[in-house]
């Protein structure tokens, strides 16, 4: 909900997760920075992906391609033609919408009018009475129902120009049915590419017109075969890459759910063709997997198979989570088929094949895709990590519960008071431990103080050292969810907080 989704932006900012760039010129739309725990934090989602995708299959390998790539690459995969929004402006107010968020927009409002009817009859014709039901025998919702399906369906697979002003028609129909903008007048709906353009080289007559990249994969597709080959990568193999792309992004409201500038973590598996469900399958089982083993909550997740394809796919589903603003897409899942190779073996002129020793065959490889937004995971995992506790003596506690693996921070070391050689003995903690984890020293206010203050970090540990330390070399370590305490020997803290932050 609202509250809970400001609670998580005001606590990013204040604990030093995420600040809106440029903060101090007023900030730039969609545009974030990852601040001195955001960045560890989401360096450590970078390396769990990794370290999942890359070391543990023998088979895939990593790739650091560049964000700037030839510009008919964008030619080939489609971007120049077809990364579109739609949009359209209101005359009256001056706004301007993207068509397909405004129709959904629309929906969502006629939605909970049904929703508010259904109640309405459910209370006069008691239990009897049916939603389906309602909808489907009240013919005006039916008709709106109908052709908001399937004008979206059409927006999925990239519009064509007479589809505008089908568009345009309904959004002037459905305003008038349930008002929402306030007001009438709507211009054309345009098409509006989502990439950034900038140029390379010194003259003007020279300079070569260039796109920030929209999406990692081509960087994987037009090294495929340096890869294979130098590599010698045998079908089915994957290359991973993590990495910046950038769109203008026209409706950027949810934080860094939707960002201007972005990061990706995708894999494309080149596999036999003809063998695409089998793999699709596999993957997607896999990756929700990666999702479980982090111990967010299965009912948090689902997936959202399309029906509606993108022309490069046979087959797509999303990994979606549940954000503080409902279920929404964290991760894709696609069949690419050869699309991306064929075009690129067409513009190119190069071909781009792999010869199957079994088959004694050459053949373009299918591609099945997986590809998970870095800083969507991040907000995934930040605002269902953010909890509010009741206490047992009747205050509250705020915690963030980040998954030991992922916390920028393992353990806070604590001197007891700032005297009597605690804080040298503390110290000596912070420097032993410092070699395998990322460790704090915090020796100011009271502890109690200092162990909400790393409660609300992330801070999966705290170790404190007390006057008895001195005598038994044992510290007090503080677990983070159960608040638990016990007394451990120093000589035992690598092993015992390896336990809980290695995968
Ligand atoms: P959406 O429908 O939300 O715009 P998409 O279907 O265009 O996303 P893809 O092109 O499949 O997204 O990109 C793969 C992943 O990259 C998405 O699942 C998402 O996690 C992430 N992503 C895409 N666009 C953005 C963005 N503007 N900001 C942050 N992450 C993004």
């Amino acid at each position: 909900n609202d509250d809970q989704f400001k609670k998580v932006i005001s606590h990013a900012k204040e604990y030093g997760y995420v600040f809106q760039s440029s903060e101090i010129y007023d900030g730039l739309s969609a545009v974030y920075d990852y601040a001195q725990n955001g960045a560890e934090l989401k360096k450590n989602i970078r390396d769990y992906w990794w370290k999942a995708m890359v070391q543990m299959h023998d088979n895939i390998v990593g790739i650091d391609a560049s964000i700037f790539m030839h510009p008919t690459t964008w030619k080939a995969s489609g971007h120049v033609d077809a990364f579109n929004d739609p949009l359209i402006d209101n005359k009256d107010s001056k706004k301007r919408y993207r068509a397909d968020v405004l129709i959904e927009d629309y929906c969502a409002k006629i939605e909970a009018k049904i929703d508010k009817e259904v109640a309405k009859a459910q209370k006069r014709f008691g239990d009897s009475f049916n939603k389906e039901e309602f909808i489907s025998t009240n013919p005006r919702v039916v008709g709106y129902y109908e052709r908001i399906q399937e004008i979206l369906s059409r927006m999925g697979k990239s519009l064509e120009a007479e589809d505008l002003a089908d568009v345009k028609a309904l959004i002037e129909e459905l305003e008038i049915a349930c008002p929402l903008s306030g007001s009438r007048e709507w211009t054309e709906v345009k098409q509006f590419n989502l990439m950034f353009g900038t140029k390379i080289g010194a003259s003007a007559e020279h300079a070569l017109d260039l796109y920030l990249r929209p999406e990692t994969a081509q960087g994987i597709f037009v090294n495929f075969l340096n890869v294979q080959k130098t590599g010698r990568m045998k079908i089915p193999f994957g290359i991973a890459q993590t990495g910046k792309a950038f769109r203008n992004e026209i409706v950027a409201r949810q934080f860094i759910f939707r960002m201007r500038e972005f990061e990706q973590m995708e894999m494309q598996y080149f596999i036999k063709p003809g063998t695409q469900m089998k793999w699709f399958e596999y993957w997607k089982e896999a990756r929700m997997k990666w999702h479980m083993s982090l111990g967010m909550g299965a009912e948090n997740y689902r997936f959202h198979d399309h029906d509606k394809l993108a022309h490069y796919a046979d087959a797509a589903t999303d990994i979606e989570f549940k954000f503080p603003f409902g279920f929404k897409e964290l991760e894709g899942i696609h069949s690419r088929t050869d699309f991306d190779l064929k075009q690129h073996e067409e513009f190119s002129g190069k071909k781009l094949q792999y010869f199957d020793h079994e088959d004694n065959a050459s053949y373009t490889p299918y591609v099945l895709e997986t590809s998970i937004g870095l800083d969507r995971m991040f907000l995934a995992v930040f605002s269902n990590s953010l909890v509010e506790e009741e206490l047992e003596n009747n205050t509250t506690r705020t915690v963030l519960k980040l998954p030991a693996v992922l916390a920028p921070v393992k353990a806070a070391i604590l001197p007891l008071v700032k005297k009597d050689g605690l804080p040298e003995v503390a110290r000596q903690i912070f420097d032993d431990l410092k070699w395998d984890f990322n460790v704090t020293y915090d020796e100011k206010d009271a502890v109690g103080r200092r162990y909400r203050r790393q409660d609300a970090n992330g801070t999966p540990f705290c170790i404190t050292v007390d006057h008895d330390t001195l005598d038994d070399q044992m510290v007090t370590i503080r677990h983070r969810d159960t608040m638990e305490q016990s007394r451990v020997n120093i000589s035992d803290l690598t092993a015992i907080i390896k336990k809980e932050v290695d995968v």
